[in-house]
């Protein structure tokens, strides 16, 4: 495989936007760590890179917590329009130093360049979303009830509804995505969009990456004349400064992506606070492929091919990673089957994201290989770090039976689950833990089974698809990623695609008030042109 290029990226020859300091950045100002040092790693090389960082400790917490609080109210008095300019400004300033940034994360992460630029389209696309979001103008959630003075007994208030943000909000930056859920990432953006300051925690995977787009973000917010404290960037140990800045008083939700433990930790920290706060965690998931009988009969080995390319793309780090099969026993699965062992055989091993990650990895797939029989390999890694993709199958008995079988295993793993017949196939839908995604491959011939699956696949999933596979999660406005516990916190929201902006939001009702105190949402003659629920019914009137 190529390795990544070497670049240096602290000489002076480069410019302001790209250069490293390996500082954090605090409401503007780049100040540095007190804490433990820690460096970006080439996985594929497996090589320290330049240049250091520190951990933060409380006092950086408090001061980003405290600039933030400060900035909350004048950023929240932002029309819609400016919070869509500052974040098309922060696009910009992201492509602008693409180049730079691209090469910075493929070293940080091992992913390949081409999926590396596809994520700063992805990135920018996402915060250009949430700019059409603002300018829309239904995120506002604007309603009015008109007085009814002579409605009889009683008469009724006027009575109107808008949505205000929640208040500055801190974002988990996970791995597996150094762009498009990292600093800038969905979280980032959603939260901005509502109006809400934001303190990232960097992850630890890709500090220098972290750096160079807390500076894009920064630039734009003195480029458009946003308060200094609505964005900043900290480095710091999950459970401690992590753990600090959830417990702020000043922070009212959190946007995490990441582990089952460390998503359920920081749920825990925010509710043992006395103020207890909304934390959003994307978690775990292995996302059920039900494979029907007549997909199987007609296109087995098509579907065995493009499992695989599914399952080891990235090294299988996606949370939405096939990580379950599901299907009836018979010659069409046993095509599958063949098809997709000989496709894995093939399949080189390539870097995973961090060490640690790897080795969860090599344990996970240990574990598997005590309570499943494995089945497919691929091929052996020449390298420090790599992801070897591994197939196991069960029945579904034995599925059922173990909480161990249900476990990710995060990287190119999968489980297939053989079931004596439709009605097992059922048990096993009903019996799987809460999920991001499911997938259903069907032909017409298919189609009673289908629908007979769909309402228990409702109740586990945030997106069910037919044909496909769920790797690949469009960011658009019917997208939903998310899901019942423990794929998520919180089963009501999605993480990607325009309704994000609802996380951070809460509705406030303005009974009687005078028409001149009125906010411009819900003022009298519509003056932001507003989509708008008038005694009901919507109306830009
Ligand atoms: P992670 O360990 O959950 O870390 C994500 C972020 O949460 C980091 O900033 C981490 O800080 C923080 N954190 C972790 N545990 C914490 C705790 N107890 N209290 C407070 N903060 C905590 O995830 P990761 O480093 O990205 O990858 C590790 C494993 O997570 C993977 O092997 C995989 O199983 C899973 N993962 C899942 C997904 C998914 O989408 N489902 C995505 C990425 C990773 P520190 O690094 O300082 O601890």
């Amino acid at each position: 495989m190529d390795m990544p290029p070497t670049v240096d990226f602290m000489t002076a020859t480069m410019s302001p936007a790209t250069r490293l300091t390996g500082q954090m950045i605090i409401a503007g100002v780049p100040v540095s760590g007190t804490g433990t040092e820690i460096r970006g790693f080439d996985p594929a090389g497996d090589r320290p890179l330049d240049p250091p960082y520190r951990y933060g400790d409380a006092d950086h917490v408090d001061t980003a917590c405290a600039a933030a609080a400060e900035a909350f109210g004048p950023y929240r008095a932002t029309t819609s329009e400016q919070r869509a300019q500052f974040l098309e400004a922060i696009a910009a300033n992201i492509e602008a130093i693409a180049e730079a940034l691209v090469t910075r994360a493929v070293a940080e992460s091992g992913l390949p360049q081409a999926r590396l630029t596809g994520e700063i389209g992805r990135t920018t696309g996402q915060l250009r979303l949430f700019a059409d979001v603002l300018r829309e103008g239904s995120w506002t959630g604007a309603r009015i009830d008109p007085a009814l003075p002579d409605r009889s007994p009683l008469p009724r208030p006027d009575i109107r509804q808008r949505s205000i943000p929640l208040g500055p909000v801190a974002v988990f930056s996970a791995s597996n995505f150094p762009l498009a859920f990292s600093v800038a990432g969905g979280d980032t953006a959603s939260a901005l969009a509502a109006g809400c300051p934001v303190v990232v925690k960097g992850h630890d995977a890709h500090p220098g990456t972290s750096e160079l787009v807390a500076r894009a973000i920064t630039d734009a917010v003195a480029a458009t004349g946003m308060p200094a404290g609505t964005f900043s960037l900290l480095f710091g140990f999950g459970p401690e400064l992590g753990v600090t800045l959830v417990t702020d008083p000043r922070i009212k939700a959190v946007g995490f992506t990441g582990s089952r433990s460390g998503g359920k930790a920081l749920v825990a920290a925010a509710a043992t606070r006395p103020e207890p706060i909304p934390v959003y965690a994307e978690m775990s998931s292995i996302n059920p492929v039900f494979l029907l009988d007549g997909a199987l009969t007609s296109r087995g080995a098509d579907l065995g091919r493009a499992f695989v390319a599914s399952l080891t793309m990235g090294s299988g780090q996606f949370c939405t990673n096939p990580g379950l099969v599901v299907a009836v026993d018979g010659p069409g699965l046993d095509t599958f089957v063949a098809a997709a062992t000989d496709a894995l055989a093939a399949s080189p091993a390539t870097p995973m994201l961090t060490p640690q990650i790897a080795r969860n990895y090599a344990a996970g797939v240990e574990t598997l290989t005590q309570t499943a029989q494995l089945i497919g390999r691929g091929e052996t890694a020449d390298q420090e770090n790599a992801c070897r993709a591994a197939l196991f199958t069960t029945d579904a008995r034995s599925f059922l039976a173990s909480d161990e079988l249900q476990t990710e295993v995060f990287g190119s793993s999968s489980l297939i689950v053989r079931c004596a017949d439709v009605a097992e196939m059922h048990a096993v839908a009903a019996g799987v833990e809460g999920q991001l995604t499911a997938t259903v491959h069907a032909d017409d011939a298919d189609l009673d089974t289908a629908r007979s699956l769909l309402p228990l696949l409702e109740l586990k999933v945030g997106r069910i698809l037919f044909g496909g596979w769920p790797t690949g999660v469009e960011v658009c406005h019917a997208m939903v990623h998310g899901g019942p516990s423990p794929a998520t916190s919180d089963s009501r929201t999605t993480s990607v695609g325009a309704r994000a902006i609802e996380r951070y939001l809460r509705p406030v009702c303005y009974q009687n008030v005078p028409a001149s105190l009125l906010p411009s949402a819900i003022a009298d003659g519509n003056p932001d042109r507003l989509w708008r629920r008038i005694d009901g019914r919507l109306t830009q009137d």
